[in-house]
């Protein structure tokens, strides 16, 4: 039974929610972040829990990562490159932390026979043009010169490295594909799309819609998505398999933009922005993407509980708050 985790990007947006929740079901909780995008106000109110710990440092800090794994029954790893613009304009950073950072974990983890739950990405279905997407599809992506694309492949790469483990070392893993997911705490700095549309219109400063908008984003819960790896960690009928997480419900971008107009009563503008301009060249966008979940529905029962409009007024609140 798993008892003590260690969540690796444990300060980041989703990282730092999935703290909590575990806490909150009695299990010991360590995290491994770097701060490069995750920060420490994240998690600095679970830093007096007992059954809370956390290093600052690199999962390419092999001592490190090699104690708190002997210490762990379970990894779930979330240390990642994230984020579309960052993506783009940091091509090494990306596919070296993304693909050294999964090796390590899995080695780290097979030493002491500690289940590994790989967050992986929506990102990795490319241009697959036939929606939902599921686990099994085949997959296109992009030319390598453009960039957008390492990440998909970085990501692709940890999903054959987790599922080859499991295959030669019997270690337990599970990848969980995220598709878009929001909540407080995430920022807008990196490229994402709500705080981004949710601070402009909270500011009265232009609404940024790139392209003409008609893309179309399905958005989860922070909450949900955390339940949803929760779940994962806790059914051994999940090892070895791979797992779409997110939310089915489907808006065009400039819907959104509207929307979150609305909710706040705002009167922003709303500017399209060419793709040319919004992003460094070798970017291609996806026109849409939706996820099937009937596996993960019928392996552990998850399915989200919030609604677009309530995610919005959550994320609304919070950056009110701030
Ligand atoms: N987007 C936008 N304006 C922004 C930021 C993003 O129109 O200021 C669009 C972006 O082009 C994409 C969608 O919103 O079509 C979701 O972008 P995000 O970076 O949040 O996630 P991803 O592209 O990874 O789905």
């Amino acid at each position: 039974m798993t008892q003590r985790v260690l969540i690796t990007g444990g300060a980041g947006f989703i990282g730092s929610h999935l703290a909590e929740t575990l806490l909150d079901a009695g299990l010991q909780v360590a995290v491994l972040d770097d701060l490069s995008t995750g920060r420490f106000e994240n998690i600095a109110h679970l830093t007096g829990h007992p059954n809370f710990s956390f290093a600052i440092d690199s999962i390419t800090n092999a001592i490190v990562l090699d104690r708190l794994a002997s210490e762990s029954d379970a990894i779930i790893h979330l240390a990642a490159a994230v984020g579309v613009k960052l993506v783009v304009e940091q091509p090494v950073h990306t596919i070296e932390t993304n693909i050294m950072g999964a090796e390590a974990v899995l080695k780290a983890a097979a030493r002491y026979r500690a289940k590994v739950i790989i967050a992986s990405t929506s990102e990795v279905y490319g241009k697959g043009a036939h929606v939902p997407f599921r686990e099994d599809d085949d997959v296109v992506l992009g030319p390598t010169s453009r960039t957008r694309w390492a990440y998909a492949a970085s990501k692709m790469v940890d999903e054959f490295l987790a599922l080859a483990y499991h295959q030669k070392y019997d270690l337990p893993v599970v990848i969980a594909r995220l598709f878009n997911t929001v909540g407080p705490r995430q920022t807008g700095r990196y490229g994402m799309v709500v705080p981004r549309f949710v601070r402009q219109a909270l500011a009265g400063e232009p609404i940024t819609v790139y392209g003409d908008g008609s893309q179309s984003r399905c958005f989860c819960d922070v909450s949900d998505t955390v339940r949803a790896l929760k779940a994962l960690l806790s059914h051994e009928e999940a090892v070895g398999k791979v797992f779409n997480v997110g939310s089915t419900e489907e808006v065009a971008i400039l819907e959104l933009a509207q929307r979150i107009k609305a909710l706040t009563g705002s009167d922003s503008s709303i500017r399209f922005v060419p793709y040319a301009e919004a992003y460094a060249p070798g970017f291609e966008d996806m026109q849409r993407r939706v996820p099937d979940t009937t596996r993960i529905q019928s392996v552990t029962g998850w399915r989200p509980r919030y609604d677009l409009d309530a995610i919005l007024q959550r994320v609304i609140v919070w950056l009110k708050r701030r």
